[in-house]
């Protein structure tokens, strides 16, 4: 059975309510659903986190979980209770303070910016940037993803490969930090998820990409399949496609949680809920 761990709903950057979300993954016959909307501490004003990100979206966490419950006792389908937390070297304490006292299932934890720098808003930030500072950029976000993994506080590292996201490409990719990072993350114990929202992105690839899923394989880091919902129909993209890919990488289990404690559910075999549906309808429309 599958389940979507990693979705946003309008507390955060989401277009649809934790109710629409949650009927939607029941729709799409998924074994579980988990809502994880943003909250971020910057130690900067002047980011555009506010925009996005619980708290200076004017919301606050403790308001989406006491929903977030309603929803849950209500629902006809196991609902998680999750976040995506931002690190920040300088914040990252202060977050897992907020977070220790909420009772969660799970807390994915993910690299938005460095320093001030943007990387997944939008393409515009990057055309800025010369030669040498994209090739910063990418070396300086896997620098940061290894000192979240050394931190600890988190579950799951979320798109391992971001920076790759609008096609900015470095000149060479920063193999020696990439393997620092995935090297902590298994020394942590974290789970890396396989985010298929890239699919759907210019990089035209899941997060991560085949050959660092592989490099994580080999260090035994555990998986899980996710979506990146940020609307109903997001909610289970391209996940037969995802299994695929895990299966041919030689991962036969990912991880489910309760409680911040995981673990393995056999990655299905059969292909993903919205194909499946697909499928039906177009049956429908050939008779
Ligand atoms: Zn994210
Ligand atoms: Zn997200």
């Amino acid at each position: 059975m599958f389940f979507s761990y990693h979705c946003h709903s309008i507390w955060s950057d989401g277009r649809d309510t934790i109710g629409q979300m949650v009927a939607a993954a029941r729709c799409a016959d998924l074994a579980e659903v988990g809502l994880s909307d943003h909250f971020t501490l910057t130690p900067y004003d002047d980011t555009d986190a506010g925009q996005w990100s619980m708290p200076r979206n004017g919301r606050e966490l403790e308001d989406c979980l006491r929903e977030l419950r309603v929803v849950a006792a209500a629902a006809e389908i196991p609902v998680r209770i999750g976040v995506e937390a931002d690190f920040f070297p300088e914040t990252w304490s202060r977050v897992l303070e907020v977070l220790s006292g909420l009772d969660l299932d799970y807390v994915i934890g993910s690299v938005h910016y460095v320093d001030r720098f943007p990387i997944d808003s939008s393409a515009e930030p990057w055309r800025r940037l010369d030669r040498d500072a994209i090739n910063a950029v990418h070396r300086q976000y896997y620098v940061r993803l290894r000192r979240m993994a050394e931190s600890g506080g988190c579950d799951i590292v979320g798109h391992f490969d971001l920076p790759k996201k609008f096609g900015f490409l470095p000149d060479r990719a920063p193999r020696e930090e990439m393997e620092a990072a995935l090297d902590a993350i298994a020394a942590s114990g974290l789970a890396l998820e396989l985010n298929t929202a890239g699919w759907d992105k210019p990089c035209a690839e899941a997060y991560p990409g085949p050959s660092l899923l592989e490099a994580a394989f080999e260090r035994a880091i555990p998986v899980v399949l996710t979506a990146d919902a940020h609307r109903c129909a997001e909610i289970a993209r391209h996940y037969s496609r995802g299994a695929a890919l895990l299966r041919d990488t030689g991962y036969t289990h990912m991880l489910a949680w309760r409680g911040r404690r995981s673990f393995p559910m056999p990655i299905p075999l059969s292909r993903g809920p919205g194909e499946r549906r697909d499928d039906r309808r177009k049956k429908g429309e050939a008779s």
